[in-house]
């Protein structure tokens, strides 16, 4: 008679999605989990197999690599509904911009709660996000048991005289800021039983000066922090760098020494082909936060992306922090500007969402996929819904159908995170309250800035 051998926790499924190289799909499987790492992942062993206290899942589920958010701000949430019928450049210098600076620690603390608890829900098990107040959001993190990289937002102009074309660099606003970013970096990096990291986050191309983004990359490359950047998003910050430097934003960041293998460039909505042999070559990661595009009416290459070999991973940027969401905006953003519903399968939209998305994080030999020793990160899918069946089982049933209500259990270092959608690190009622509260305050300064607080732009159909 065979020892059982022990284990922490059994996951049970229906389907078992370890997007591995072969992007199998497991049908009766089951993951066991030791020691916080991936022991097995495969078909069902027979009764008697494993010792555990614990199993989750069984018939109805689903169970897969939890998605990696490799571009967040968290806290963003303040601007939902307030800038979506605006192009990017007026919902950033217009809008955002001016309203952040009116904003408190302690708020932006209350808007991370609201964010971490949406992104724990929506399946998401590790973020990758630059903004003000980080270690509040770090002490969220640590709390909910979320993992993430994280960086404080380094820039050097004043962020609210952009809308008046005042691009005027303050070199003691970068140093202050690039200080704080590297303590930040330095404090929080390994902490949380080693879930958060920690890179420099400067800004965008045109909110920090050459020096600045300079100083930033070599002291990363001293410290061994990678770096986290804005790229070629907006027409506002094209013009600016081409009238400043006279080449597109990544042919700026490639000439002053700045790409390297470890600088996660969001957005590329502007970039050229030329550029994108240039972020090839440099082997920089990609972030492509699909479900923005869309509503600023300009949707990036992203199968010529791919096709130029660029490491690249699906991120929700800010406001919308849905995975499926953004798997699905990928897909109907590649193929519209393919117009080919070849341009992206399912499998590859899973693929960058999670597997993708961590090689963005240069994660990829410890998340991501279901695969042994890996961090037992993964999530379970309640497939029983109407929306979901008949459920066949192949990727496009969970990419183009499942919805983030359906993640019932979330699992990050082997540790349950979520159970049947209560998330036991963080407060009852998800820090939605104290937004409640805090509302009416944040519609009286949006309005002042422009934005849609509460009409919209008119109705041109009725
Ligand atoms: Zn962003």
């Amino acid at each position: 008679m065979v020892e059982p051998v022990s284990v922490d926790l059994l996951v049970h499924a229906e389907f078992v999605y370890p997007v591995d190289a072969a992007m199998n799909v497991i049908p009766d499987g089951e993951v066991a989990i030791k020691d916080g790492a991936i022991l097995y992942c495969g078909r069902r062993k027979p009764e008697g197999h494993w010792q555990t206290g614990r199993v989750v899942g069984g018939s109805g589920f689903a169970a897969l690599p939890g998605f990696v958010n490799c571009h967040s701000h968290t806290a963003s949430v303040i601007f939902r509904s307030q800038t979506d019928d605006h192009v990017a450049k007026t919902a950033l210098l217009d809008v955002a911009f001016r309203l952040e600076k009116d904003i408190t620690e302690e708020e932006w603390g209350l808007c991370a709660m609201l964010g971490t608890a949406e992104m724990i829900r929506a399946g998401i098990t590790t973020i990758n996000d630059i903004w003000y107040a980080p270690e509040r959001l770090a002490t969220l993190v640590a709390q909910s048991g979320l993992r993430a990289q994280l960086a404080y937002k380094v820039f050097d102009v004043k962020l609210e005289n952009l809308r008046d074309g005042d691009y005027s660099h303050y070199p003691d606003i970068g140093e202050r800021r690039l200080a704080d970013g590297i303590a930040f970096a330095q404090t929080w990096n390994g902490r949380a039983e080693g879930r958060i990291t920690t890179r420099i986050g400067t800004h965008a191309t045109d909110t920090c000066s050459q020096t600045l983004l300079q100083t930033a990359r070599d002291e990363a490359t001293r410290l061994g922090f990678g770096l986290h950047i804005h790229c070629a998003q907006s027409s506002a910050e094209v013009d600016e760098i081409r009238a400043r430097h006279g080449c597109g934003p990544v042919t700026y960041l490639d000439r002053i020494g700045y790409l390297g293998d470890d600088t996660v460039l969001a957005h590329l909505v502007f970039a050229t082909d030329d550029e994108f042999k240039l972020i090839a070559k440099a082997n920089a990661p990609y972030a492509h936060a699909s479900t923005i595009y869309p509503r600023r009416g300009r949707y990036p290459d992203l199968a010529k992306i791919l096709k130029h070999g660029i490491r690249t991973g699906l991120a929700t940027d800010w406001m919308l922090n849905d995975p499926f969401e953004a798997m699905r905006y990928a897909l109907n953003g590649a193929r519209m500007v393919a117009g080919s519903p070849q341009a992206l399968s399912c499998d590859d939209a899973l693929y960058l969402q999670t597997m993708g998305a961590a090689r963005v994080l240069g994660l990829e030999n410890q998340i991501g996929s279901l695969e042994e020793a890996k961090y037992a990160d993964l999530i379970l899918v309640d497939i029983d819904q109407p929306h979901l069946q008949p459920y066949y089982g192949s990727s496009a049933a969970l990419v183009y159908y499942a919805r983030a209500s359906d993640v019932k259990v979330s699992i990050v270092d082997g540790k349950i995170i979520m159970d049947n959608r209560n998330i036991p690190g963080l407060p009852a009622d998800l820090g939605v309250d104290a937004i409640r509260d805090a509302t009416p305050r944040w519609r009286s300064q949006l309005q002042r800035y422009g934005s849609r607080a509460v009409y919209g732009e008119g109705c041109t159909c009725w």
